[in-house]
């Protein structure tokens, strides 16, 4: 009988952990991983922070060394997109022609910057990050520009504008909400960074609406026209407001697309056969009880091993608390749990915010909804299992740094 082939589409973090984890539970059929880059599986985090301030080396970023996919027999097939997918007769046909046939399909097509929808936005000098190229091209940006504009104060914007600032660039961020990264953290928590952005020289601009990308010399992008009519000039200008997930392929295949590719807990789509896992992936969240779509580093790592353990006929569910980090300056911090805004009646802070040293989290009828550690660590297990608790808590117990947040939950 012919090998089976179990089909990657994606070779990203998500696509390279998820042939990792069907060679290590014991898959030996035939392992194809298809990849639209020209890049083996990289990480993301290092390109809007490390690699792009020059203090991690090319090699580091990758998921695996490129002997590995030799050693476990993946074939790993770059420059290659894949263009439609036929459920029926379980193939997936590529940019090459070729017709590709699957036992098990798992999608893990990522997502795409949402792309800036005002007058100028294709010009020249207009940079967006997703792939390591992108992050080369901004980091080059850096030693040329005097002045880069960033459009949207969320992860990207925010980590970018402290690895220009480090590079000693002057910068702009131009934020359309009433805070950077508001809508993740509420007012109290979002005004850390901007104070932390402010201190280190950042101009940063709130409620900004852009309406223009201005064109200089030669075409080039020269700065950002706001609503107001004023022009925040630029040599170059960073957009990061979003990211939307890869979903056409799964759409044009009659897989069950709503915010990302639906899946169960098991990440299985509305097609028994093929699967979902990373950014492209709204998945069931048994402890949440709904579905969420995650695009962060934790997600893509964690979730292909269940999509794996799915693959291979086991009972495997993805029920791991959200979780992501940043590092901005001097600032690094954890966050795990999910609290949207409005799920959450409460924010209770542990430490020192003024010196950005603390915990905050987020609740709800006196549970915890999510937990954030800034500069303090070795906490984020705790945080995690008080999440994952649903313990009620008492307010000023939590606030307290001297109660152990362990006490929180039951033992065990
Ligand atoms: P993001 O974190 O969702 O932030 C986008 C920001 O841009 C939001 O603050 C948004 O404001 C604002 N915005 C939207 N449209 C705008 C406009 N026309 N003008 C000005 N501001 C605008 O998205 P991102 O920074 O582009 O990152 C892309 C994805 O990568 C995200 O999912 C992010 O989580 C992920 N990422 C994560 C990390 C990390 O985990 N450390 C690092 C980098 C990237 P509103 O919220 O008010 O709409």
């Amino acid at each position: 009988m012919a090998q089976p082939t179990y089909l990657i589409v994606g070779a990203s973090l998500a696509g390279a952990k998820a042939a990792e984890a069907l060679r290590s539970g014991g898959f030996d059929g035939r392992i194809v991983l298809l990849g639209q880059e020209s890049e083996a599986p990289y990480e993301r985090p290092p390109l809007s922070k490390g690699y792009l301030m020059g203090k991690q080396d090319r090699e580091t970023i990758f998921v695996h060394p490129p002997q590995w996919y030799t050693d476990n027999a993946i074939d790993l097939r770059l420059g290659t997109m894949a263009t439609t997918i036929s459920p029926g007769d379980k193939t997936v046909t590529v940019s090459t022609g070729e017709t590709v046939g699957y036992d098990r399909l798992l999608l893990a097509t990522g997502a795409s910057p949402r792309r800036l929808p005002v007058p100028g936005a294709d010009l020249d000098g207009v940079l967006y990050l997703r792939s390591v190229q992108d992050s080369e091209r901004i980091k080059d940006t850096f030693q040329n520009a005097s002045r880069v504009a960033f459009v949207g104060g969320g992860w990207i914007g925010l980590e970018v504008a402290a690895a220009a600032r480090e590079a000693g660039v002057a910068v702009s961020v131009l934020e359309a909400g009433e805070l950077p990264l508001g809508r993740v953290l509420g007012p109290q928590i979002a005004r850390v960074f901007a104070d932390l952005h402010r201190e280190h020289g950042v101009d940063l601009r709130l409620s900004a609406q852009v309406s223009e990308i201005v064109a200089g010399a030669g075409g080039k992008a020269a700065g950002v026209r706001l609503a107001d009519g004023q022009v925040v000039e630029a040599d170059a200008v960073v957009v990061g407001i979003g990211a939307v997930p890869n979903t056409a392929l799964a759409a044009d295949a009659g897989l069950k697309v709503d915010n990302g590719v639906v899946v169960d807990a098991a990440l299985r789509t509305s097609h028994p056969e093929i699967y979902a896992a990373g950014d492209v992936a709204n998945a069931f969240h048994p402890l949440l009880g709904k579905h969420i779509r995650v695009e962060h580093w934790a997600n893509a790592l964690h979730q292909p091993a269940v999509a794996a353990r799915s693959m291979l006929g086991e009972r495997a569910f993805y029920e791991r608390v959200p979780y992501f980090f940043t590092d901005q300056y001097d600032l690094g911090m954890e966050y795990a749990g999910y609290a949207e805004p409005g799920s959450y009646d409460d924010v209770v802070v542990r430490g020192d915010v003024t010196g950005r040293k603390f915990l905050a989290f987020w609740l709800a009828d006196g549970r915890v909804l999510a937990g954030m550690n800034v500069n303090i660590w070795d906490v984020n297990d705790s945080i995690q299992h008080l999440v994952r608790s649903g313990s009620t808590v008492e307010r000023a117990e939590l606030a307290d740094p001297d109660v152990p947040l362990d006490q929180f939950t039951p033992a065990g």
